[in-house]
């Protein structure tokens, strides 16, 4: 459904009303085209006292942005606050960052590096602590379409590790991600060919559930964009709609309830040379106050968002399906973090989800050589919130720091680098793709 404030503050006439009645004033998001692959302008790279990893400047020098130390108009800045240990050192944040923030292009990007908060040494702990309430802050200040986030990176690691992080939070790809903190591990990409840039997922098949229509439909696009042979999946009544997606993007149609007995036999059976990423989004909802809601109505949601990825995600594991290197990626939800009236049940199973990845990624990394992430989104623009009465969605809409909602394209951006070959340090992570949301800030 079209956002018509968002058109209006996009007229002379309607923004001069809106300025002076106070209303949000939400900028156009840059997304990802063919035309504009990248942002324009330098990055500027700025460190806070004495770097704690190696190898900042090489990573940045491969984000496809021309590396700067001094701009008047940079489209991006990252901030190595990675050797910041005390909170004397937070000082050097700020003179950073204070002369400079004014001048970051309108949808611009700043990006701080840190490291992961110690157990043993409470004043580091206090410190790169403080930048994500930091980072958190200046996402709602910056305004214009901009965006902030924290990526950490393991003390005494290589920022190599976090190429494709920064590659995706550098570009377009992240218009609607900001506040967000991502904590990479210290694993390395596996040394091979390097991917082709414009189709990094050539070779690999990806399998995205529920991809009849809406998220998954743009998720299993951005991934045949991105190389993938693609498998879409839904559930026999979805038939038609399935086939057309399919036909749209060259994919091959799989109608099939993932809550069937054999969902998982019949998914090994569709992918004779293994699966190298599987994108669980098929969900619903069947909301009523928890006083109301009768037992069926609570089964169905957990069986669906929540029963079946667990039991599918076991099984093509355990079967060897999910190929060395691959990617499993769920669907969380904002709700799952910040609960909502009238979805006990959908957020008790978006919340599982968050629980799933933490507790299976590491494990499957270690035993299969398998990423586990989630995408978390916040009010996207779908026919499920189109549904919404009027006030309830237009409130979803403003109350985050870019004052609308999203597109299914966002969603499916962030899916696509957690999809990516080299995103082998990213494990574990929950990413709101929610233009940070005020609901479970
Ligand atoms: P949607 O209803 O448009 O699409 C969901 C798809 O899943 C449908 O095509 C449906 O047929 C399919 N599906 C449902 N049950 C299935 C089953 N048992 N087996 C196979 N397929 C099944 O929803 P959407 O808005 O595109 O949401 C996609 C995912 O994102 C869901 O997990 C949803 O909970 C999550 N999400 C959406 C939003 C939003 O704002 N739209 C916000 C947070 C989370």
């Amino acid at each position: 459904m079209a956002d018509r404030y968002l058109h209006l503050t996009g007229t002379a006439p309607g923004r001069f009303l809106t300025r002076r009645l106070g209303l949000p004033q939400p900028a156009p998001l840059r997304r990802w085209t063919l035309e504009t692959p990248r942002l324009e302008g330098p990055l500027l790279h700025l460190t806070a006292g004495a770097s704690a990893v190696t190898g900042v400047a090489e990573a940045l020098s491969r984000s496809g942005l021309p590396v700067v130390g001094d701009t008047d108009r940079p489209a991006a800045i990252v901030l190595d606050a990675t050797g910041v240990t005390t909170a004397a050192g937070l000082g050097d944040v700020h003179a950073a960052l204070h002369p400079v923030v004014r001048s970051l292009a309108p949808g611009g990007r700043i990006v701080v590096l840190g490291t992961v908060p110690s157990p043993d040494d409470h004043h580091q702990a206090a410190a790169q602590q403080a930048l994500e309430g930091f980072v958190r802050s200046l996402g709602k200040e910056t305004g214009r379409g901009s965006t902030v986030q924290l990526v950490r990176i393991p003390a005494g690691g290589a920022a190599r590790a976090a190429e494709s992080t920064l590659r995706f939070l550098l570009s377009p790809r992240s218009a609607y991600v900001s506040g967000q903190v991502i904590e990479l591990t210290a694993a390395t990409p596996t040394p091979g060919p390097a991917a082709d840039p414009a189709a990094p997922l050539t070779g690999r098949t990806a399998l995205v559930t529920g991809a009849a229509r809406g998220i998954g439909a743009a998720v299993a696009s951005v991934l045949a964009r991105d190389g993938a042979r693609v498998i879409v999946l839904d559930v026999p009544g979805a038939r038609e709609e399935l086939e057309r997606t399919a036909d749209r993007l060259g994919a091959t149609a799989l109608p099939l309830d993932i809550t069937a007995p054999d969902a998982a036999d019949r998914i090994a059976a569709a992918v004779p040379d293994g699966l190298g990423v599987l994108v669980h989004n098929a969900g619903i909802t069947r909301d009523r106050r928890l006083a109301n809601m009768p037992a069926d109505r609570w089964a169905s949601v957990i069986e669906v968002n929540l029963d079946s990825v667990l039991r599918t995600t076991d099984e093509l594991l355990e079967a060897g399906v999910i190929t060395r290197g691959g990617r499993i990626v769920a669907t969380a939800s904002i709700a799952g973090i910040a609960g909502n009236t009238g979805q006990t049940n959908y957020a008790a199973s978006k919340a599982g989800i968050i629980g799933l990845v933490r507790s299976l990624g590491p494990r499957a990394a270690a035993d299969h050589g398998v990423t586990v992430n989630a995408v978390a989104p916040g009010f996207i623009e779908t026919k499920m919130t189109a549904a919404v009465p009027l006030f309830i969605r237009e409130a979803g809409r403003r109350m985050n720091s870019l004052s609308q909602g999203g597109l299914p394209v966002d969603v499916a951006e962030a899916v696509a680098w957690f999809a990516q070959p080299d995103s082998t340090a990213v494990n574990g992570q929950v990413l709101r793709v929610c233009g940070q949301s005020l609901l479970g800030a």
